[in-house]
């Protein structure tokens, strides 16, 4: 079983007190942690999980700058054979859409039956490029995935619905899926791990090397536009009426009467 993991290097920004850049578009970056997506670790662990099973090998992928490299070690000490870099100064502005063509490119000259991605990506969180890689390969996926289990060319996978509901579908191979958090627990790194996955080679492509051209990637390859950041306004979400019941329901009366409701 060959499978592919889509990793993202993201800044941790849950506790992080976070500024709008200059551009108005974008976060400011400086002085943030980065590390591999939530979501990834989770698609990490499963790829491993599925390799140790049923043997192949696992090629963990980023498409991101020098930097990323910590986070594709990262998925080498955890049990990735492979990683791959994609990096090119002509990747930068390029958007969902964007970056699943430069994943896509690279990915459908390498042996696989199974990619897994995250679920989203923690900064960005558009939930697109797993989705749009599967269209762009012509192959099957299967989104929110909480489960796989693997027989013979299908997956049985459970996919979290709304409501505390999981459905269960069978996907046929080769395929996508799109892992959500609490599919496993991610392993523990040992720092034996870690020194051996500093000596593993990381194949660094550029865009020469995938077969697209300027006007794929970038702005000019994307679809959407980023118009502006900005922190939303907190608005009162809540008002507690007191009161004798005729007091309450009277100011009620007043409140509808005021929004000419009544
Ligand atoms: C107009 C525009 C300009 C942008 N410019 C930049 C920019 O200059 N630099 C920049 O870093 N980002 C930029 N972004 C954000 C970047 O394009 C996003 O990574 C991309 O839109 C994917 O969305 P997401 O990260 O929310 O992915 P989601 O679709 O939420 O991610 C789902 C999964 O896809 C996989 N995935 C996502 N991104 C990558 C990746 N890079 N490599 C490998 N796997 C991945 C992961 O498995 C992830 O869990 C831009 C976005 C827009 C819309």
């Amino acid at each position: 079983m060959d499978i592919i993991v889509c990793v993202k290097h993201v800044p941790e920004t849950a506790e992080a007190e976070i500024k709008i850049d200059a551009t108005g578009k974008a976060i400011e970056k400086t002085g943030l942690v980065f590390d591999i997506n939530e979501w990834d670790d989770y698609a990490l662990e499963e790829a491993v999980r599925i390799k140790e099973k049923f043997g192949g090998t696992v090629t963990a992928i980023t498409v991101g700058p020098e930097d990323a490299d910590s986070t594709l070690r990262k998925c080498l000490a955890r049990g990735a054979d492979k990683a791959i870099r994609l990096t090119d100064t002509r990747f930068e502005d390029s958007d969902g859409y964007a970056i699943a063509k430069i994943l896509q490119s690279t990915i459908k000259s390498l042996p696989f039956d199974l990619i897994l991605t995250g679920a989203l990506a923690g900064d960005d969180g558009y939930t697109m490029v797993g989705p749009i890689l599967a269209e762009l390969l012509g192959i099957s996926h299967a989104t929110m995935v909480k489960k796989i289990e693997l027989d013979d060319g299908v997956a049985k996978v459970n996919r979290e619905l709304e409501g505390g509901l999981e459905e269960m579908v069978e996907v046929k191979m080769p395929m996508v899926l799109t892992v959500q958090t609490g599919i496993n627990e991610p392993r523990y790194v040992s720092i034996m791990g870690i020194r051996k996955a500093m000596q593993k080679e990381i194949k660094v492509l550029g865009l020469a090397d995938i077969g697209l051209s300027e006007n794929d990637v970038g702005e000019a390859g994307s679809w959407i536009k980023i118009e502006k950041m900005f922190v939303p306004s907190v608005e009162k979400q809540a008002e507690f009426l007191k009161g004798t019941p005729e007091e309450v329901s009277a100011k009620i009366a007043e409140i509808l009467r005021a929004r000419g409701l009544i």
